[in-house]
C-alpha cells in the first residue's frame, strides 16, 4: 500500500465541486476586472527564485523543493506565484503589449514545511499580476480586486496595510532599524542576529516571541518614507477611503518575501473562532529589473485556495452543488436496456446530465442508486413500455409521477 506523500492532499470526486465553485468565482470577479490567466510551468530554473525570491528568505533558505535533473540542471518547484509571472513577462516581451497587462493565475504551490505546523507541501494559490502601472490606484485596484473575492465568497475581512518605502527611504530605516537591533541583540534569535546584519527588515515578522517582544517599540518604517513614497501611501489611502473600504495601517506588515517596494497589504480573516491571514501581496517596483527586465512597475497579491475553503467551511457556508444528473433510465431487460443507453447517449450529446445503471442491479437497487446520486428525475422502461410506447417519470424530490412517450423523452430534457 503506497501512501500519499505527507504534506500533500487528494481533492476527491465529491469535494471538487467546492474547487470549482471558488475557481468560477475567481473568473467572474477577475473578469470584470479585466484581468487574464496566465499559466507557467509548475518548476523553473532554480535561478529564478534564488534572484526573484531573495536568499535571505526562509523560503529560499529553508522551504524548497529542489534537485537536479538527469541533465544535471537545478531545478525547483515553484515556491511561490510571482517570480515565473514575471519571468515569463520578460522573456516573452509582453511590455510591448497594451499596458497594464493585468494578469491572474491559479497554480499549485511547494514548499517544503514542517507538517506539525498543519501546512501543506503542495497548496494551491490563487494570485494577481498588475504589471506597467506605476501609481497607487492600480494598488487599490488589486486590493479592491481581493476584498471583492472574498467578499463574494462570503467571508468577512478587515485589511491592514503598509509602505515598505523604495531603497532611498529603505536604507536610512535600516541604519534606524539596525541600530535600534543592535542595543538589543541578547533579546533576538540567532537568525535574526544574523539577519540584522544581512536584512533587518527580516527580524519584523519573526514569529520568536522574544524577538516579537523586543521588537514592539522598534522604529516605524512610515515615519522614514521619503516623498515620492509618501505621496504614494497617502494617495492609496484617499483612494481606499473613496471605495468605502476600511483599513488599519500596520507597520509590523513587511511580508515575507525582499522584493516588495512601496504598498504592502494583508486581508486578516474577522469570522469567529478564526484567524490569520487570508491573502497578502504587495508593490514590487524592481523586480523585473532584478530578474534582467526593463524597469516595469508591478502589484500584485496571493491567495492560498485551501486556507480560504476551509475558512468557508468553518464558518458554514454552504457551496452550491449543481451537478446531479437530469435523468437516470432505470432499466429491465436488455431491450429496454438498449433504448434507454441510445437515449442517453441523444441527450448528454445535447448537454444534459443523463445516467444509467452500469452495475447490472435490479430494478429496485437502480432507484436507491438513482436517489443516491441525486438524480432528479427517473424514467423506467422495461418491457411493457416498449410495447405500449409509454414510460412512468418520477420527479425524485415530491415524488410525483407522471406518464410520458419514450420518444418524447430526449424532447423534454433538451
Ligand atoms: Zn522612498
Ligand atoms: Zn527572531
Amino acid at each position: 500500500m503506497i501512501n500519499i506523500p505527507k504534506g500533500t492532499k487528494d481533492v476527491l470526486p465529491d469535494e471538487s465541486y467546492k474547487w470549482h465553485y471558488i475557481e468560477n468565482c475567481i473568473r467572474e470577479v477577475t473578469k470584470s476586472f479585466g484581468v487574464h490567466e496566465i499559466r507557467t510551468p509548475v518548476f523553473e530554473h532554480t535561478e529564478l527564485f534564488l534572484r526573484g525570491v531573495g536568499d535571505t528568505t526562509d523560503i529560499v533558505n529553508k522551504e524548497m523543493y529542489t534537485f537536479n535533473d538527469k541533465g544535471g540542471r537545478s531545478i525547483t518547484l515553484k515556491p511561490e506565484g510571482t517570480a515565473s509571472v514575471a519571468r515569463s513577462f520578460i522573456e516573452n516581451g509582453l511590455s510591448n503589449t497594451a499596458m497594464p497587462l493585468k494578469m491572474y493565475y491559479v497554480s499549485p504551490i511547494f514548499r517544503y514545511e514542517r507538517p506539525q505546523a498543519g501546512r501543506l507541501r503542495e497548496h494551491h494559490q490563487f494570485g494577481v499580476e498588475f504589471y506597467g502601472a506605476k501609481g497607487a490606484d492600480t494598488d487599490a485596484e488589486v486590493i479592491l480586486l481581493a476584498y471583492t473575492l472574498l467578499t463574494k465568497l462570503g467571508l468577512s475581512v478587515s485589511l491592514n496595510i503598509n509602505s515598505m518605502g523604495c531603497e532611498k527611504c529603505r536604507k536610512s530605516y535600516n541604519e534606524a532599524l539596525r541600530a535600534f537591533l543592535k542595543d538589543r541583540a541578547e533579546g533576538l534569535c540567532e537568525t535574526c542576529n544574523v539577519r540584522m546584519e544581512k536584512n533587518p527588515l527580516r527580524t519584523l515578522d519573526c514569529k520568536n516571541p522574544s524577538c516579537k517582544e523586543t521588537l514592539k517599540d522598534a522604529p516605524v518604517i512610515t515615519d522614514y518614507l521619503c516623498d515620492d513614497c509618501k505621496a504614494h501611501f497617502e494617495r492609496l489611502k484617499g483612494l481606499l477611503d473613496l471605495s468605502g473600504l476600511e483599513y488599519t495601517v500596520n507597520p509590523h506588515i513587511v511580508r515575507g518575501l525582499d522584493y516588495y517596494t512601496k504598498t504592502v497589504f494583508e486581508f486578516v480573516t474577522t469570522d469567529l473562532g478564526a484567524q490569520g491571514t487570508v491573502c497578502g501581496g504587495g508593490r514590487y517596483d524592481n523586480l523585473i529589473t532584478q530578474l534582467g527586465g526593463g524597469q516595469v512597475a508591478g502589484v500584485g497579491f496571493g491567495m492560498g485556495i485551501e486556507r480560504v475553503l476551509m475558512l468557508m467551511e468553518n464558518k458554514g457556508i454552504v457551496i452550491p452543488k449543481n451537478d446531479e444528473p437530469r435523468l437516470f433510465i432505470a432499466t429491465m431487460g436488455e431491450e429496454a436496456y438498449k433504448k434507454a443507453f441510445y437515449i442517453v447517449n441523444k441527450l448528454r450529446a445535447l448537454g444534459v446530465a443523463a445516467e444509467i445503471d452500469h452495475m447490472e442491479r435490479g430494478i429496485k437497487a437502480q432507484f436507491k442508486y438513482a436517489d443516491k446520486i441525486k438524480a432528479q428525475y427517473v424514467a423506467t422502461i422495461g418491457e411493457s413500455e416498449l410495447a405500449s410506447g409509454v414510460v412512468n417519470l418520477k420527479k425524485m424530490d415530491d415524488g410525483t409521477v407522471e406518464s410520458i412517450e419514450i420518444d418524447s423523452l430526449i424532447e423534454k430534457f433538451a
